[in-house]
């Protein structure tokens, strides 16, 4: 995807060069003719293509060519499938070179921090490796038909509050471990053709002019050879911007960009070679453009849409065999989301469907048109809510099972903001549970782009399928699941609270004055509720499947240098074929810096026939052990003990076993400023310290040194060579630094 254009655009006049770093409108670059260069369009994403109908050079939210809209992210999320999301991308793809789109821009891998987040619905997970895994699937699959992604929004973007604004402030350590690890492993696994950097701030520095990150880490780093462009808006100062590796800027902004960047150049403030590279990046792109295919298949692809979405909702709760529903029982639905499916998010991504299932019809279609219906509130406000209520208690009355189906409504979240509660309206919480009173089953299926709180009505109900947001054959996929044609397989990719204030980034969130605090670290989602044993409505990783799976024969091998192979076998006890999600975690107390309980480490989902038995293998490679080392500047992986997991979910673990890893020697830096337990523990030079300094002791001071260093210990070594300065003499202290040095070095 980055071979040489044509001819050399870097030989084109300086003014020719910065035209094309910038949008020549809202979704496409300037042709270059002189050099063989066609406009490259770029448009949205991520889980269908959205092209707009009508000219570029218009405001870039109206009416798009009709697409197909497949499931959104928070759905491909809980599927734990990077084939599916793999199948998603490259249908996105056909569809694309259909449109005439080289390059559609998504997926979207920010990690879920806080629950309220209004984007979560474009968004696959609080796990990081969770959401890198499928997030490269989607490029694999989308640019294996020749059309460049592109993943966003780099980096710490995780609230829509002040989003243009707010400065995420957030550690290194937490940054390495969290909310950089997805973007990592797609552009190192899958190679995007551009990477889009954050509207926001990271530590103070807005992401589209932050070279630590858009060029050390990106480029230096994980050898990132595509181009970055900025969030639609996101570039505050062009010059600063293009100097930090941001090569594109969008949309264009009618040339003043352009031109304050050959100022620049003429002014000696910016080297003409940076401007070159950019240009050489943005030009690769025009590789990407072909002649538009001829259509693309309407219907299959709707098809591929159902069965994709089948595969992401998840089964939270059946009690008393309430579903699959019972050959011949008789089944109402309530809740006007039935009739009126909510199937994906508002914002930037909002797809124009082909065509729109609706559950109630799908429902229809599979057991026959008697269904009765009842819709027990509108949507938007109108008809005589007591009457709605009462209709809905009618159909539930004569009924053997009622399916009820909640969630959130366009208006309730979106792109732009963030939710303030995590509850289901009021209306919606009286009529399930109104429902439940009169129905002998009640089943309650969910649509919403973010966790909504199940408390309050959940223990009333009998069985709860989270249906998230499906996309526009989502109707069809949750009438499969509710009849049990299809088995559920997803499993939550993030977790559902039981109070919106458990959340780890609660207090923080979605900060003050302009600046975020991830004040809890690395202790995002699951990490922060298995650390603190706080109880949850739902972990991560839970889902139920209509067939039952047993796990055993768990062995974890090392296999030299930090790593390790994990093989565990999985066998349906079940009368029912099914899928499983083996899910691999690493628990550890090693090292010097505070661990989450476990974390995600590995996974895998499986298709198991009734009494199959599969043996999954794994390799956990030096990562899966590491911690980022903020002393060391690099991954380390500490020696230790490391306890491999095998979890139905965060908090279920079914299996473990205990490795011991030789890890890193890491032979500290010593100064003056090190610590008095530092120096004496220090692998090279502290038994020798310590032996002289025990030396220049009276008789019997030995027996007390414990509690002597205990108590001295973290008083700096030159304070403590000062103030005691015949027991370690300076000059000692200069050799043994040097020591250090060397060994340090060598
Ligand atoms: C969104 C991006 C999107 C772009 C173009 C921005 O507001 O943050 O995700 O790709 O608009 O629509």
């Amino acid at each position: 995807m980055t071979s040489t254009p044509p001819s050399d655009p870097t030989a084109l006049p300086l003014e020719r060069k910065a035209a094309l770093l910038s949008g020549q409108d809202f979704w496409s670059t300037a042709p270059i003719e002189e050099a063989g260069l066609p406009s490259v369009v770029l448009t949205d994403g991520p889980h269908g293509v959205r092209r707009q109908a009508a000219d570029f050079g218009q405001i870039g939210l109206l009416a798009s060519l009709p697409a197909t809209c497949f499931p959104p992210a928070v759905a491909v999320g809980s599927s734990w499938d990077p084939e599916l999301a793999e199948r998603l991308g490259a249908a996105i793809g056909r569809e694309a070179r259909a449109l005439g789109v080289p390059v559609v821009l998504g997926p979207g891998v920010n990690i879920k921090r806080s629950p309220l987040c209004g984007r979560n619905f474009e968004y696959y997970s609080e796990d990081p490796l969770l959401a890198g895994v499928l997030g490269a699937a989607h490029v694999r699959g989308q640019q294996g038909e020749g059309v460049g992604a592109s993943v966003k929004h780099f980096a710490a973007n995780n609230q829509e509050t002040q989003r243009m604004q707010v400065s995420a402030e957030v550690d290194e350590r937490t940054l390495r471990e969290i909310y950089l690890p997805a973007f990592e492993r797609v552009v190192t696994e899958a190679q995007p053709a551009t990477v889009m950097c954050a509207y926001n701030k990271v530590n103070g520095v807005y992401a589209s002019q932050h070279r630590w990150l858009l060029t050390e880490v990106l480029r230096d780093e994980w050898g990132f050879g595509g181009a970055v462009v900025s969030d639609w808006g996101a570039v505050q100062d062009r010059v600063a911007a293009l100097g930090a590796g941001l090569d594109l800027q969008m949309p264009g902004d009618h040339g003043t960009g352009n031109r304050l960047v050959v100022e620049a150049v003429r002014a000696g403030e910016l080297d003409e070679e940076i401007v070159d590279r950019s240009v050489r990046r943005v030009a690769a792109l025009a590789e990407l453009v072909t002649e538009p295919a001829e259509g693309f298949d309407v219907d299959a692809h709707h098809a591929l849409a159902r069965e994709l979405a089948a595969g992401c909702a998840v089964l939270l709760k059946n009690d008393r065999g309430a579903l699959p529903l019972a050959p011949g029982a008789r089944v109402a639905v309530v809740g006007e989301f039935a009739r009126t499916p909510r199937y994906q998010g508002g914002g930037s991504s909002n797809v124009n469907a082909t065509r729109v299932d609706d559950a109630l019809g799908a429902l229809r279609a599979a057991l026959g048109e008697h269904v009765p219906f009842a819709p027990g509130l509108s949507l938007d406000g109108s008809g005589d809510a007591a009457v709605l209520h009462d209709e809905a208690l009618a159909v539930a009355r004569e009924a053997d099972v009622t399916v009820v189906f909640a969630g959130l409504a366009d208006v309730d979240e979106s792109e732009g903001f963030d939710r303030t509660t995590l509850d289901l309206p009021a209306v919606q919480v009286a009529l399930i549970r109104a429902v439940a009173t009169a129905s002998p089953r009640t089943v309650v299926v969910l649509s919403s782009g973010g966790v909504v709180s199940l408390e309050g009505w959940h223990d009333d109900v009998d069985a709860v399928l989270a249906g998230f947001l499906l996309g526009q054959a989502g109707g069809g996929a949750l009438a499969d699941l509710l009849t049990g044609a299809v088995d559920p397989s997803g499993r939550l990719a993030e977790t559902i609270p039981l109070r919106l204030q458990d959340n780890p980034s609660h207090l923080n969130f979605p900060g003050e004055q302009g600046s975020v605090r991830y004040g809890e670290g690395v202790m995002v989602g699951y990490r922060h509720y298995t650390t603190v044993d706080r109880p949850v409505r739902y972990p991560f990783g839970h889902g139920l499947s209509y067939t039952t799976v047993e796990t055993g024969g768990l062995q974890v091998t090392a296999t030299g240098d930090d790593t390790a192979t994990v093989t565990v076998t999985v066998t349906s006890t079940g009368a029912r074929a099914g899928r499983h999600v083996v899910q691999v975690y690493v628990a550890t107390m090693a090292g010097p810096v505070r661990r989450p309980a476990r974390e995600l480490r590995a996974f895998r989902k499986v298709s198991l026939a009734p009494g199959e038995s599969r043996t999954v293998s794994v390799d956990l490679d030096r990562r899966a052990f590491a911690h980022w080392d903020v002393r060391e500047d690099r991954w380390l992986v500490a020696p230790g003990e490391y306890t491999v997991q095998i979890g139905r979910s965060a908090t279920d673990v079914v299996a473990e076993a205990t490795v011991t890893l030789a890890g890193d020697v890491v032979v500290p830096e010593l100064t003056l400023g090190s610590s008095v337990m530092e120096w004496f523990s220090h692998p090279v030079v502290g038994a020798q310290l310590l032996e002289g300094f025990l030396a220049t002791m009276p008789e019997g001071a030995g027996e007390m040194h414990d509690g002597m260093l205990q108590m001295i210990g973290s008083m700096p070594m030159g304070r403590f060579a000062a103030d005691f300065g015949s027991a370690v003499p300076p000059a000692e202290l200069d050799r043994l630094m040097a020591e250090a040095r060397a060994a340090r070095a060598g």
